[in-house]
C-alpha cells in the first residue's frame, strides 16, 4: 500500500531555507511516515487582470527550475500541476491519501479569497491544513495606530515596527527531505514561459540570475560592500548603489528575515546603527506596502485617495506608446523606459521621474503605468507596484 501524501504548496516561496510552511510539512511528513508532494500549480486563471507578464514568466521559469534542482539534491522532486488551483488541489485531494496541506500566505485580495476557499474545502474534508507567514516581518493585521486602525503614513507605521520588535530569527534549509510520492509532473517547458518568437528575453539573462543561492549570495556581496554607502549612493541610478532584491524577494528565493538577520548580523540593529537603517527602513516600505494592500484591498484600481476619484486624466494612445518604448524626447525618461524594456528593472529613482512624468506632464492615468510596470518587471509586486504608482499619483498612502 502506498504512503500517505503530504503537501506543501509552492506558491510566492520559491525556496528551502525559512520557509515555515515547507519545514511544518516536513515535520508532518515525518510524523506521519508519509511522503512530501512539492507542488507548484501554474493557475493562469485566478489573478484575473493580474496574471503573470511576460517577464515574471521568464523569471518564473528559472527560479523553478532551480527550486526543482534543489529539492532533487535534497531527496525530493516539484511536482508541476497547470490549471485552476483549486481544482487541481480537488483533483489531488480525491485520487490520494493526502493528510496534510500547507503553504504559505499571500495577501492580494483574490489571493485571500482563493485561499479561503481552498482551505474551508479542505477543512470539510478532515485534513490537516495549516498557513505561514512566509513573506512578510509582519503579518499586516499585527501592526495598528492607537485607535486600532491601518497607518496610512510610513514613518509613525516604521516606528511601530521597530517599537514591536520579535522578528523571528529564520530558519535554515533541510539538508534532505522525506520523499516525493510517485507521482508524474507536467513538462514545464509546455507552459512557454519562456518568450519565443521572439525570443526578447536576452537582456534579462545577461543582468539576472533567480534562483534562492543566488539571491543569498546577492545579499552577502551588498552586505559586505554597497550597503556602507547605500544611503546617498540610492539616490543616483547610474551608481549601482541599492542591492537589486526585489525580484528575489518578490519571488520568495530569499525572505525578508533572512535580510534582517544577516543585515542585523553583519552591521547592528537599525535602532542603534545608520548602516543599516536606511536600508532595512526600505525593507519597511515593502511590509507597508503589503499593510495597505491588505487593509485597502481596491489599492491596484482605486486611489485611497478618493478626491481623485474623477480626476480628468487625458486619453492619448500616441503619448503613452512614446513612454512605454523610450520615445519622449526626454534623455532621462527615455534611458530609464529602455533599461525597463531591456531588463525588466528600473532604479527607484527613475521609477520616480518616469512616473511623474507620465502621471503629471503627460497627465495619464496612473494606472497605465501601472499596468505597463506589472508588465515589463522581473519585480512586478502587485503591493509594491500599486503602492508605488497611488503614490505617484499623489492619491496615495503619505503622498
Ligand atoms: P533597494 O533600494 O536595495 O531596497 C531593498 C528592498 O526594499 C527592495 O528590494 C524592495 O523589496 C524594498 N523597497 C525599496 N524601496 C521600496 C519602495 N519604495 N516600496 C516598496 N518596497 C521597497 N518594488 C517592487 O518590489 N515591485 C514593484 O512592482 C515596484 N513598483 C514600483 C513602482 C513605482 C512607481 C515606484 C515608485 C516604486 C516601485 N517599487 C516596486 C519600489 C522600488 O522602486 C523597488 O523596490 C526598488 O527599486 C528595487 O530595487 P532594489 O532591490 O535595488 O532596492
Amino acid at each position: 500500500m502506498s504512503k500517505p501524501i503530504v503537501i506543501h504548496w509552492f506558491r510566492r516561496d520559491l525556496r528551502l531555507a525559512d520557509n515555515p510552511a515547507l519545514n511544518a510539512a516536513v515535520d508532518h511528513a515525518r510524523e506521519a511516515d508519509a511522503t512530501l508532494l512539492c507542488l507548484y500549480i501554474h493557475d493562469e486563471h485566478t489573478a484575473g487582470d493580474w496574471a503573470w507578464g511576460g517577464a515574471h514568466r521568464w523569471w518564473l521559469d528559472k527560479s523553478l527550475k532551480s527550486l526543482g534542482d534543489t529539492l532533487s539534491e535534497r531527496g525530493n522532486k516539484l511536482v508541476l500541476r497547470a490549471g485552476e488551483a483549486q481544482a487541481v488541489l480537488e483533483e489531488l485531494l480525491d485520487a490520494h491519501d493526502i493528510v496534510g496541506v500547507y503553504w504559505n500566505r499571500c495577501y492580494e485580495a483574490f489571493a485571500i479569497k482563493r485561499d479561503k476557499a481552498i482551505k474551508d474545502h479542505i477543512k470539510e474534508r478532515g485534513i490537516t491544513v495549516e498557513s505561514f507567514n512566509g513573506s512578510l516581518l509582519n503579518e499586516p493585521w499585527t501592526i495598528e495606530t492607537k485607535t486600532g486602525g491601518p497607518y496610512k503614513v510610513f514613518t509613525p507605521y516604521w516606528r511601530a515596527m521597530l517599537g514591536k520588535g520579535g522578528i523571528h530569527e529564520p530558519s535554515n534549509a533541510h539538508k534532505s527531505l522525506p520523499p516525493a510520492p510517485r507521482l508524474n509532473s507536467e513538462n514545464q517547458t509546455d507552459w512557454g514561459l519562456h518568450p519565443h518568437e521572439p525570443d526578447w528575453s536576452h537582456g534579462l539573462a545577461k543582468r539576472w540570475t533567480p534562483g534562492e543561492e543566488y539571491a543569498r549570495d546577492r545579499l552577502r556581496r551588498f552586505l559586505d560592500g554597497k550597503i556602507a554607502g547605500y544611503h546617498e549612493k540610492r539616490d543616483f541610478p547610474g551608481d549601482h548603489g541599492t542591492s537589486r532584491m526585489s525580484p528575489h524577494l518578490h519571488w520568495g528565493e530569499i525572505s525578508p528575515r533572512q535580510i534582517w538577520h544577516m543585515a542585523v548580523d553583519a552591521h547592528g540593529h537599525p535602532s542603534k546603527t545608520d548602516v543599516t537603517e536606511p536600508y532595512l527602513r526600505e525593507i519597511g516600505w515593502r511590509e507597508f506596502s503589503y499593510h495597505l494592500i491588505y487593509h485597502f484591498p481596491d489599492l491596484p484600481t482605486d486611489p485611497l485617495n478618493q478626491k481623485f476619484a474623477d480626476f480628468p486624466w487625458r486619453n492619448d494612445a500616441d503619448d503613452l506608446k512614446a513612454w512605454q518604448y523610450g520615445n519622449t524626447g526626454v534623455p532621462i525618461i527615455d534611458a530609464g523606459m529602455r533599461e525597463l524594456y531591456e531588463t525588466g528593472w528600473q532604479h527607484n529613482r527613475v521609477r520616480m521621474i518616469t512616473g511623474s512624468f507620465l502621471v503629471k506632464n503627460l497627465l495619464l492615468h496612473w494606472t497605465e503605468g501601472e499596468r505597463w510596470f506589472w508588465d515589463t518587471l522581473v519585480d512586478g509586486d502587485l503591493a509594491s507596484n500599486s503602492a508605488g504608482w497611488q503614490w505617484i499619483g499623489g492619491c496615495g498612502a503619505d503622498a
